[in-house]
């Protein structure tokens, strides 16, 4: 199979691939696919071939989506990385997919630098004018021809890394089966039409993000998009192109809502996924008529494993509905077996999405899969209708804003304070994110402050890992076996005296 782009292009020339919110400007399929032969001849013309790894570090732009495209049609895996994170988070990343060549902007080029200072046999490529010497500006590559890529069910197309609440981030592989089966049932769940005009907020390095690029690529319908979530503007986006449909986070909805009160009419669906919706927040939907669909899904899954339509949203307040098609999932106990319905245990998922593994990471994949799929790490049961409910993770991450942090590495980063003794992180109910990072410290003296806890965080942590509470004690509360009470933690940060 060829890329979708081109097949797109020859059918639906015409139609708008693409509107870029800020300034109202659109490109036909026609015109995107154009532009996408010029960068994918670029990036032939550095060098770069079905053998690379491509790293791409953007901000949210229309040269982004190019990118995604251009991978893809030279037949090169892509590795989208999360502007967000510190040189040395992204270092690892580099290193452990392999990573032979990165894109970035203007925007992200120092970030680059300092990323592949360790793998500095890694070369850069810059969309703009770069600041440093060693940077190649893609505008002066010549184009070179190159054949285009002829993709198999099982290629790897994605090289993409999860949040790393559990742990270190894994990279997941996902196949051109993967990617191109979660479209389709996607597609098939929400009844995607060509016509349909897909807003994307989510960042373009999560599943969430890219999701809606493919599948809108191959039902030939637009996205829409705009660098920077702000709720307001991404709101009014909604009612001046019409849009039709939109993925978001909860944090992201609740903020729009508070900020215009409700959205544009023209909407059929609000994919709400990568955290609880909370009920208050669906019971919103339903009074202003917001065509809330909750979503759960994973990097390993390719995006969704369910998705409920509104009406049973709001019916069935706290489901994430029925599996798409294909998709099965299994509800287990300790031991693997399956449960009854309407009892907890863990979810095992299998089907056509779910990646054949972690990039050279077999511990993590064979710890992962059983007979009957793969192992989600999610606690929830299923109804008498076969939809199911997520309840929490087997382990403690906290959700932020939608997205995801290991309390582990907080910890772990507090500890190499020489001031601190121990820590501990929990996540706190916050009305803004969702959940906010806290931690209670166990001081070596008195003179120790919150602020200077703070900055040694920022120094080391993604800012929306940064704890936002910090509060100090002088005796972690503990089990009886010596584990850290993370309800005790909670309280003792809640404590109205404080
Ligand atoms: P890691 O695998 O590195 O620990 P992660 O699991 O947070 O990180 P992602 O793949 O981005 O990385 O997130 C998927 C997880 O997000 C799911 O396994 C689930 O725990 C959570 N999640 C997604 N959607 C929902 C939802 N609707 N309700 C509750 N949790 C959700
Ligand atoms: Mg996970």
């Amino acid at each position: 199979m060829n890329d979708w782009l081109a097949h797109r292009a020859r059918a639906t020339p015409d139609a708008t691939a693409l509107v870029w919110a800020e300034t109202g400007d659109e490109w036909t399929y026609a015109a995107l696919d154009d532009a996408v032969d010029d960068l994918a001849g670029r990036l032939a013309g550095l060098g770069i071939g079905p053998d690379d790894h491509l790293g791409m570090l953007l901000s949210t732009r229309v040269e982004a989506v190019r990118v995604v495209h251009a991978a893809m049609r030279l037949g090169a895996t892509l590795v989208p990385l999360n502007t967000r994170l510190t040189p040395r988070e992204l270092d690892d990343q580099v290193e452990l997919a392999d990573v032979t060549a990165v894109v970035c902007g203007e925007a992200t080029e120092q970030l680059a630098v300092e990323a592949t200072d360790a793998a500095e046999s890694v070369p850069l490529v810059s969309l703009d004018e770069p600041q440093w010497e060693h940077v190649e500006p893609l505008s002066a590559a010549s184009s070179e021809p190159f054949d285009r890529a002829d993709w198999a069910d099982d290629d790897r197309l994605l090289l993409l890394f999860t949040s790393g609440t559990t742990g270190d981030p894994k990279a997941v592989t996902l196949t051109y089966g993967n990617i191109y089966s979660s479209a389709v049932a996607s597609a098939f769940r929400l009844g995607i039409l060509p016509e349909d005009r897909w807003l994307v907020p989510l960042s373009l390095y999560h599943m969430g993000g890219l999701a809606p690029l493919y599948r809108s690529t191959l039902y030939g319908s637009t996205v829409v998009l705009r660098g920077e979530f702000e709720p307001g503007p991404t709101a009014d986006d909604v009612d001046s192109y019409d849009v039709t449909g939109v993925s978001l986070v909860p944090t992201m909805l609740k903020r729009m809502l508070d900020s215009r009160g409700t959205l544009a009419d023209s909407l059929r669906f609000v994919l709400l996924g990568g955290a609880p919706a909370p009920d208050s927040l669906v019971e919103r939907c339903r009074d202003y008529h917001v065509p809330v669909c909750p979503t759960y899904g994973m990097t390993e899954t390719a995006s969704q494993i369910s998705t409920a339509r509104t009406q049973e949203a709001v019916e069935q307040l706290g489901t994430v509905g029925q599996p798409l098609f294909g998709t099965d999932v299994t509800v287990v106990d300790e031991d693997g077996e399956p449960v009854d319905q309407g009892e907890l245990g863990e979810f095992v998922v299998s089907g056509p999405t779910v990646t054949p593994g972690y990039y050279h990471n077999p511990e993590a994949t064979e710890a992962a899969f059983s007979q009957l799929g793969l192992h989600t790490g999610d606690v929830g049961y299923r109804d008498e209708a076969g939809r199911l409910y997520v309840r929490n993770r087997k382990d403690d991450r906290i959700i932020t804003g939608g997205e995801n942090v290991d309390p582990g590495e907080v910890v772990a980063v507090l500890r190499e304070h020489p001031g601190i003794e121990d820590a501990a992180v929990v996540g706190l109910p916050d009305e803004e994110w969702g959940e906010k990072v806290a931690a209670l410290v166990v001081a070596r003296d008195d003179e120790l402050t919150a602020e200077e806890v703070e900055e040694h965080c920022r120094e080391r942590l993604a800012g929306y890992k940064l704890p936002r509470l910090v509060d100090f004690t002088d005796e972690l509360p503990r089990t009886a076996s010596g584990t850290v009470e993370r309800a005790a933690v909670r309280e003792i940060l809640t404590a109205p005296d404080r």
